[in-house]
C-alpha cells in the first residue's frame, strides 16, 4: 500500500492520523524522477507534470487504463514500450503523449530517484527552511500573527486558520490548479467553485454559521465576504475580552467549517449548520472554562452566553 493511498480516516492513532492530513501540503513539493520505475508507485507517486495520476484520471483511471492501482511504473511497460490501453479521455491523451517524450525505464536504468521541488527548483535534501519560505507569504509578519496563536488558542484551530490564511488548504480549486480533471463545486452548496473565500465566507451553509456565531459576539453587521474583510475585522481595536472571543470563534468556525467539507466529501455525512454551530459553541466554552482562573476568559464566558 502507498503512503498516499492510506484512508486517514480508518487510522486510530491521532498522530498518524494527522500526519496523513498534511499529504496535500507535502505532495505539492514531492517528486520522483524515474529511472528503473520499479520504486516508484504508477497510480500515487508524482512522475509526470500532470501530478499523482489517480488525481488526474480518478478512481475510473486504473479500468480505463487496465493497469492495476497497485502498479509500480515498471508494471506499466516491457522493452519495447508502454502497457496503457489506447486514452479515452483528455487527461489519458495527454498522460500519453507525456509518456512518448520519456525515456522508457528499463531493468538496468539507475534507480528512481525522490526529491523536493520547491519554487521550481529541485533540491536532493529536503530544507525545513525553504519549505516554510515556499508556504509562508513573503512578506514581514503583520498583526494578524497575534490573532492566530494568541494565549488560549486551540492548537489545531489556529493551524488550520494558519494554513487557511496563507491559502494553502487544498481546497478543490487548488487541487485542479495541479491537478487537472477534478470538479471543482463546493460541496456544501454545489452551486460555486470551491475556493478559500467561498467556502469559508461565501457558501450559503458558512453564512449560516457565521450568523450564529456574530449573534453570540454581539455583532450587529453582516459576516464579511473576503478573507482579508475577516482579518480586518478580527485585526478591530476592540477590548481585550471581545478581542480574545473572536479569535476563538473565528478560528473554532474555520476549522469547523473545513471538517465539516471534508466529512461530505470523504464519509457522505452532512450536518446541519446549527449542529456545526453547537461543536463551535462548545469548544469556546470548553477552552474558556480552561482558563476560568484568568479574568479575561471570565468576562469572556459572561460575554459569550449574555447573547444566548
Ligand atoms: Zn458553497
Amino acid at each position: 500500500m502507498s503512503f498516499w493511498s492510506i484512508d486517514e480516516d480508518k487510522q486510530t492513532s491521532p498522530t498518524l492520523r494527522s500526519l496523513l492530513r498534511l499529504r496535500p501540503l507535502a505532495a505539492q513539493f514531492i517528486r520522483t524522477r524515474v529511472g528503473s520505475g520499479s520504486a516508484t508507485s504508477f497510480w500515487w507517486d508524482h512522475w509526470t507534470p500532470l501530478g499523482p495520476l489517480i488525481r488526474v484520471l480518478g478512481q475510473t483511471g486504473p479500468r480505463d487504463l487496465m493497469i492495476p492501482l497497485s502498479a509500480r511504473v515498471c508494471d506499466a511497460c516491457n522493452d519495447t514500450g508502454w502497457l496503457l490501453r489506447g486514452a479515452r479521455s483528455d487527461a489519458a491523451l495527454e498522460l500519453q503523449t507525456h509518456l512518448t517524450t520519456i525515456h522508457l525505464p528499463m531493468r538496468n536504468s539507475p534507480p528512481d530517484l525522490v526529491y523536493w521541488y520547491i519554487n521550481n527548483e529541485s533540491l536532493e535534501a529536503f530544507s525545513a527552511s525553504r519549505v516554510w519560505d515556499a508556504i509562508r507569504h513573503r512578506e514581514p509578519p503583520h498583526q494578524w500573527t497575534a490573532s492566530v496563536w494568541f494565549n488560549g488558542r486551540v492548537p489545531r484551530h489556529a493551524f488550520n486558520f494558519w494554513i487557511a490564511y496563507h491559502d494553502r488548504l487544498p481546497t478543490k480549486s487548488r487541487l485542479a490548479a495541479w491537478a487537472i480533471n477534478i470538479s471543482t463545486a463546493c460541496i456544501l452548496c454545489n452551486s460555486a467553485m470551491e475556493d478559500r473565500d467561498h467556502l469559508f465566507l461565501r457558501c450559503p451553509t458558512s453564512e449560516v454559521i457565521w450568523a450564529c456565531v456574530l449573534r453570540r459576539l454581539g455583532a450587529h453587521h453582516h459576516s464579511f465576504h473576503t478573507w482579508t474583510a475577516m482579518m480586518d475585522w478580527l485585526s478591530l481595536n476592540d477590548s481585550r475580552t471581545i478581542t480574545l472571543l473572536k479569535r476563538l470563534a473565528s478560528q473554532a468556525t474555520i476549522y469547523n467549517i473545513w471538517t465539516e467539507r471534508n466529512r461530505r466529501i470523504h464519509d457522505n455525512v452532512i450536518t446541519p449548520p446549527a449542529m456545526i454551530f453547537k461543536t463551535i459553541d462548545r469548544s469556546i466554552r470548553d477552552v474558556i472554562l480552561g482558563k476560568r482562573n484568568n479574568s479575561n476568559f471570565r468576562k469572556a464566558m459572561e460575554l459569550w452566553l449574555s447573547y444566548e
